[in-house]
């Protein structure tokens, strides 16, 4: 099997199954227990928050943990913005968030936020000037990505958040690093929060992380026991924690990554530039990690079924919409025709050169094969 939809998810790491096998073996107690089974939980979530913290570079105390990305964003997104909701009025963004940031902020509109979407530009880039433009006095947050999960475009978020302080200094900065953790450096400077997610690095699906800068006004979504500082209320999930910090300690040398992963990406985007008509839609400057292409006239599930009868797994389109139109590629002002036969294709750590060769060649061979039913 060659496996490059990681961008959708990766498998769980070796280290991380152990680890989430012996927590749920050896360690059930309720962490907010103060008998001895409860501080055993308690301190095991400690540490491992202390690992992922590490990786993140923040202090423990900043790090809270969340049940996936998509929580982290929702809490980020609403709690920022409604601490500042006395004296703001608009909220930032990109037109081509995931749909728990992109949404969120939609569903501000309902508490009377007015709010911009700044669109890429066509060859997938974002406009740093053009998000701080639209930052006045009364803007509450800008919330972006730092990479995008359909092309791997990505933003300079601790640049972005420096420029926005200087224009704004009560504005809030939210960087969603879900697909840049532990792939590039994300140094935090003057980001207010950031989110990510484990199973994007060989941990567990079901955990996320939130990190917020120390003494920063936010108001949570939600309300209950008080757990992760009040941040977010419920039980935490003892072993899914371990088995974060546990994938997060077994990744491996960003470094090494990045240079193996561009290496990688760089084959792939040989290969598929002598595939006849083949478009790549990832812009220059993206993430290596993720490389979006088009094969017109070749529809993107018929390609991806066909690659899958020969044990490659790319996806079809974002795999967090089931499959449906990109909202990424809509946002770039793509055609339908490019978008409907967009394939991601997306590495981990390590990246192998000999998996975008073996993709290519099956590229080649659908190509071939299945022009009978081009469109
Ligand atoms: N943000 C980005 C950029 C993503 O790619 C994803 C998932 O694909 C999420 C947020 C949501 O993360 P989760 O699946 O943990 O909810």
């Amino acid at each position: 099997m060659i496996y490059l939809d990681n961008a959708a998810t990766t498998s769980v790491c070796p280290e991380c199954r152990e680890a989430v096998c012996s927590a749920l073996q050896n360690c059930f107690g309720n962490p907010s227990s103060l008998y001895d089974l409860g501080l055993e939980a308690s301190r095991l979530l400690e540490r491992s928050r202390e690992t992922v913290a590490r990786a993140v570079g923040c202090g423990a105390g900043e790090l809270f943990f969340t049940g996936c990305g998509t929580e982290s964003n929702n809490i980020a997104v609403l709690g920022l913005a409604r601490a500042r909701k006395a004296w703001a009025r608009r909220v930032v963004t990109t037109g081509y968030e995931h749909p728990s940031v992109g949404e969120t902020v939609r569903a501000l509109e309902d508490e009377g936020f007015e709010t911009v979407f700044v669109k890429p530009r066509k060859d997938g880039t974002v406009d740093i000037d053009e998000l701080l433009a639209a930052v006045d006095d009364r803007t509450a947050l800008v919330a972006a990505m730092s990479v995008n999960n359909e092309t791997g475009a990505v933003i300079d978020l601790p640049r972005l958040a420096g420029l926005v302080k200087e224009k704004n200094r009560r504005c809030a900065v939210h960087c969603d690093n879900v697909q840049g953790f532990l792939k590039h450096k994300t140094p935090l400077g003057d980001i207010d929060s950031m989110s990510i997610s484990a199973h994007k690095v060989h941990g567990p699906k079901g955990i996320g992380a939130l990190y917020l800068r120390k003494n920063l006004n936010i108001k949570t979504p939600y309300h209950g026991g008080g757990q992760e500082k009040g941040y977010r209320s419920g039980t935490e999930n003892v072993p899914y924690a371990a088995g974060f910090a546990a994938a997060v300690e077994s990744w491996g040398d960003m470094g090494s990554g990045i240079a193996a992963a561009s290496a990688a990406c760089k084959r792939l985007r040989e290969r598929v530039a002598g595939l006849c008509g083949a478009v790549i839609n990832s812009p220059v400057s993206a993430s290596p990690y993720i490389l979006n292409i088009s094969l017109p006239g070749y529809k993107s599930e018929t390609v991806m079924h066909f690659l899958e009868m020969r044990g490659i797994y790319v996806s079809s389109g974002s795999a967090c919409s089931h499959g449906s139109s990109s909202r990424t590629l809509a946002a770039m002002g793509v055609s339908a025709a490019h978008a409907d036969s967009a394939l991601r294709i997306s590495f981990t750590n390590p990246a192998r050169e000999s998996d975008a060769d073996a993709l290519a060649d099956a590229l080649e061979a659908a190509i071939k094969e299945l022009v009978h039913i081009r469109v």
